[in-house]
């Protein structure tokens, strides 16, 4: 179950859930703004499994990096829901973007939506690892057209990029940037993220 709460319909912080380690706090931060602007090693794309481009900010990432990343997608063969697969960044400032498939949430199956959402963090991670690239930097995957709940893929979003950061094999990730869109997906960002993240 998750913990979180909400008073006066506003959420709350919780206790931290994960020790204070001030070595991670400089390797993750928060973004408000257009993804397509960063200068990192990859972005991460909240792809559909044809990885042929779509809407929202699969849109944004292919008109921005132009025709050429349209041509290398259609070389991937698809993937599956939760996979994520690297490209090159094309027209961007980013070097790489790594498409990963979100769930399309529903209620009814909360679980596999949430573990299917995990495997994504995880899976661009290591993507991120094997390609010895140091900054990462995600938008809110499956939150916007396909409906996840915010604060449901927030925690999903912070506790995977924590216990991977906690990693030794993790040591060349100098940068993960979350990249929220609206206000209040930055409040929720910023509400969430001491928890996993604590300053003290
Ligand atoms: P999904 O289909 O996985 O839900 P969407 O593209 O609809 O993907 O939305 C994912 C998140 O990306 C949403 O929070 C949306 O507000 C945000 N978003 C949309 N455009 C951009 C952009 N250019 N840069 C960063 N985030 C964006």
């Amino acid at each position: 179950t998750l913990r979180y709460l909400y008073k006066n319909k506003t959420l709350v912080q919780c206790r931290p859930r994960f020790p204070h380690r001030e070595s991670l706090l400089d390797r993750v931060s928060l973004f408000q703004g257009d993804i397509t602007r960063l200068e990192v090693d990859a972005i991460v794309n909240a792809a559909n499994r044809s990885l042929l481009g779509g809407g929202g900010v699969d849109g944004a990432i292919h008109q921005a990096a132009g025709s050429g990343l349209l041509k290398e997608c259609r070389t991937l063969g698809g993937a599956d829901t939760g996979d994520a697969k690297i490209t090159g960044g094309y027209k961007l400032p980013s070097k790489h973007v790594i498409h990963a498939v979100g769930p399309i949430y529903s209620s009814s199956e909360r679980d596999i939506k949430a573990a299917q959402l995990e495997a994504c963090y995880e899976n661009s991670i290591d993507l991120a690892i094997a390609n010895k690239l140091s900054s990462i930097a995600f938008c809110s995957i499956s939150t916007g057209i396909y409906g996840y709940p915010i604060v449901d893929a927030t925690h999903i979003a912070l506790q995977t990029t924590r216990e991977i950061l906690d990693k030794e094999s993790s040591s060349g990730i100098e940068r993960v940037i979350f990249v929220v869109w609206s206000d209040k997906d930055k409040h929720v960002y910023q509400t969430l993220l001491p928890e996993y993240f604590p300053e003290s």
